[in-house]
């Protein structure tokens, strides 16, 4: 149903943290996401990732909202908080528990750090280390314990165990084209925290079903965060949207934007007196 709705009908989304002032950035993502709609009659909507709940700060929902509507960058109805989401990702988590596509992780950093430092040949992704895999083989019992005793866990997706399905899997990227899912790419990545008892990989997947989006459009630097969507959409049985990773802004020493980089705020641009039009030609 959601695929042949794409022609005729077109939903993005531009999902910020409220963690920290809009910068340009944020700025050509949500521009981005906007355009995508507009160009084919389509919405756009604004979510709030702000399930980490230690780094949301409240005043940074509004002002959010307000540097969008000083941009003219207008989203339809009112943004969803996935911190109003929380039962909804633990429901999709326990689908994945029945289908033992995750596990509980016990350990602390220090301790995969140190089993890290004892493997000669520690597994590697693509940028980083990898978990490497402590926690996948406890015994069913050694779990139960643990788990009962209410020891500290996260939740990990076994890579190992969904290689199967993950390897027949790809996506369409309309602007890098067709790639082949890696299960290794991120590894035993988390997907329901200590502390939220969800994650971005897990909360994003359930909400772009929930919202019915049917393009995901964001920067390219999280192409490989949706190696690990496509495995999740296909376990939880939930539509394939279409992807757009788009080119990100950089500073001038060539690195990507980051919330400390107040001189690019919006509110920054603004009280220098620049226009939302001289704001947006920044964008280029
Ligand atoms: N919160 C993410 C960011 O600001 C967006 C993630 C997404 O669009 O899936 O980069």
């Amino acid at each position: 149903m959601h695929l042949e709705f794409i022609d005729c009908f077109v939903l993005t989304r531009f999902a910020p943290s409220p963690t920290g002032q809009l910068h340009l950035g944020h700025v050509y993502a949500a521009k981005y996401a906007c355009d995508v709609a507009s160009k084919s009659g389509g919405r756009f909507l604004l979510r709030f990732e702000d399930i980490d709940t230690t780094r949301v700060r409240e005043e940074y929902y509004e002002e959010i909202e307000q540097d969008l509507h000083w941009l003219g960058i207008e989203s339809t109805g009112s943004p969803l908080r996935q911190s109003d989401r929380l039962s909804a990702y633990s429901d999709a988590l326990d689908k994945l528990k029945v289908m033992n596509a995750v596990y509980p992780c016990f350990c602390t950093r220090k301790e995969i750090q140190q089993e890290i430092n004892s493997l000669t040949n520690a597994p590697h992704g693509k940028e980083s280390l990898l978990y490497p895999g402590i926690c996948r083989n406890l015994s069913l019992a050694e779990k139960a314990i643990r788990l009962d005793a209410g020891d500290p866990h996260c939740w990990r997706l076994n890579s190992v165990a969904i290689r199967p399905i993950a390897e027949r899997l790809f996506f369409t990227d309309q602007l890098h084209g067709k790639v082949v899912v890696d299960p290794d790419l991120l590894g035993d990545v988390v997907l329901a925290r200590k502390d939220i008892t969800t994650s971005y990989h897990l909360a994003v997947v359930v909400d772009d079903a929930y919202q019915e989006i049917t393009d995901v459009t964001r920067g390219e630097d999280l192409l490989p965060s949706t190696h690990i969507h496509r495995i999740l959409q296909n376990l939880l049985n939930l539509p394939e949207p279409r992807y757009h990773h788009h080119r990100l802004i950089l500073d001038t020493n060539g690195k990507r934007l980051a919330k400390r980089d107040d001189a690019l705020s919006i509110k920054n641009l603004r009280e220098q007196g620049k226009s939302p039009d001289e704001v947006l030609a920044m964008l280029a």
